[in-house]
């Protein structure tokens, strides 16, 4: 009732919002506090709201603005093809931009992972992924496999199918009884160097029920909404190597850390091993376009699916299947891939590295200070109450927007990190710190 007449009264961009719009991963009553930042346009890093106020989007949006806002040549390849073809269906018909991504996304796992299906957003892939799992058992004889694993802190979407995989209380909790059982094994953290006994773990669990077991789901690296927990490359040389030795799929979830977030354009090239089963990408593969998700997959789950009985048939769709417009966004992002963004963003991984040293140097409230190419975090110690929130609030006095995760402040800023930006971000992230804990 209180939204509604301060609406009529104020009619504020943000109280409707309010009112009329229910916000994701938002306590709404919150918003009453903590007001959304009415946004009016976005150019390269800077978003700016109604009033003309700029904020540096530290966070890409939610990991996806790869390269900022308002990139002139993503929006030059969406509006070709939006005057050439905007959508068809991708059953009993085909485009050359699906074709092309699935081609060029295949090549860049050497036609390991040659197979790609196509979701709406995140979520939707993990649901493709476990359902192929289970399914491709299936149709060889092992129905039996059909539980899933996942990590402690495990963080996959919020659909029933994904949220059973996942394992951050905040989101999963209220739904517990609704969800599948999943098997949550110890996950690997670097600030713990606990990797052999996460390793064991997962050794025991598996040679215990791999005959239950279709797949272990992972986070390459980062493990993202957990607190941008990192991993050594070798856990997942050790995660291949086990779920190998007891045929249970690996789906390698690279929704966050994929298309050249950690150094490598998927994570997994850093890790020495086989490719995963599954690799699925979305957030950053259209660079903040449009809504895409896909699944790549072997040709040892693909031929488990051939046949002529329909039934055996991976039957999953959704409308938006391969849109056109989200492929030819998609294809504009590899173009920067193929032109060396991975080379400008090692650059620019050392720029966030060297101006963020000196902030863990001068404060011993900034713990574990890490990185992992364009991921840079810390956690703070000693963080008061609602520290995230309180941090957030701070940050838009000093032109950053970010949202810490519990005590972790994390950036994972847009691609385009030249000195100028790299300084600004360690300047205000010191002064919000400063505001925050003072
Ligand atoms: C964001 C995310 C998802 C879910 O993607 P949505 O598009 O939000 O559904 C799944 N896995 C990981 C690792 C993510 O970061």
């Amino acid at each position: 009732m209180r939204l509604a007449a301060d609406s009529t009264r104020m009619a504020s961009l943000q109280d409707r919002s309010r009112a009329a719009v229910w916000h994701p991963c938002t306590q709404m009553a919150r918003l009453v506090d903590v007001p959304p930042l009415p946004i009016a346009r976005g150019e390269g890093p800077w978003l700016f709201d109604t009033e003309g106020h700029r904020y540096f989007d530290a966070n890409s949006s939610w990991w996806v603005n790869l390269f900022g806002h308002s990139d002139r040549a993503l929006h030059d390849a969406i509006k070709a093809q939006l005057d050439t073809l905007p959508h068809v269906m991708l059953a009993g018909c085909t485009h050359e931009p699906a074709v092309r991504l699935a081609e060029r996304l295949s090549a860049r796992t050497g036609g390991a992972l040659g197979h790609a299906c196509f979701g709406s957003d995140g979520a939707s892939a993990v649901e493709i992924a476990l359902k192929q799992s289970f399914h491709s058992w299936k149709n060889r004889g092992q129905p039996e496999k059909r539980e899933f694993v996942c990590l402690r802190h495990s963080y996959h979407g919020e659909t029933l199918g994904a949220l059973s995989v996942t394992d951050v209380q905040v989101f999963r909790d209220a739904y517990d009884p609704l969800l599948m059982r999943a098997h949550i094994v110890a996950s690997p953290d670097a600030r713990l160097g606990n990797e052999a006994e996460a390793l064991a773990a997962m050794r025991a669990l598996l040679a215990e029920r791999h005959e239950q077991i279709a797949c272990v789901i992972v986070e390459p690296l980062v493990q993202g909404a957990a607190g941008m927990v990192m991993h050594a490359p070798s856990y997942l040389q050790g995660l291949r190597a086990l779920t190998r030795e007891f045929g249970v799929h690996l789906i390698a979830d690279e929704i966050a850390v994929g298309c050249g977030r950690t150094g490598t354009f998927f994570a997994w090239e850093q890790v020495g091993a086989d490719w995963p089963d599954f690799l699925l990408l979305s957030k950053g593969i259209t660079g903040g376009t449009m809504a895409l998700s896909l699944v790549l997959t072997t040709d040892e789950v693909f031929n488990a699916f051939w046949s002529e009985d329909v039934t055996r048939g991976f039957l999953h769709s959704h409308s938006y299947t391969g849109n056109p417009l989200a492929c030819a966004a998609a294809n504009a992002v590899l173009d920067r891939f193929d032109a060396g963004q991975l080379d400008a963003n090692r650059a620019q991984a050392e720029r966030l590295a060297r101006a963020f040293a000196p902030l863990a140097a001068s404060s011993p409230r900034v713990t574990h200070l890490r990185q992992r190419g364009m991921i840079l975090a810390f956690d703070v110690a000693d963080a008061p109450p609602r520290f995230a929130e309180a941090f957030h609030l701070a940050a838009r006095a000093h032109e950053l927007l970010i949202r810490p995760i519990g005590h972790t402040v994390y950036l994972m800023p847009p691609y385009l990190i030249d000195d100028a930006a790299a300084a600004f971000l360690a300047d205000a992230v010191s002064k919000t710190l400063n505001d925050v804990l003072a």
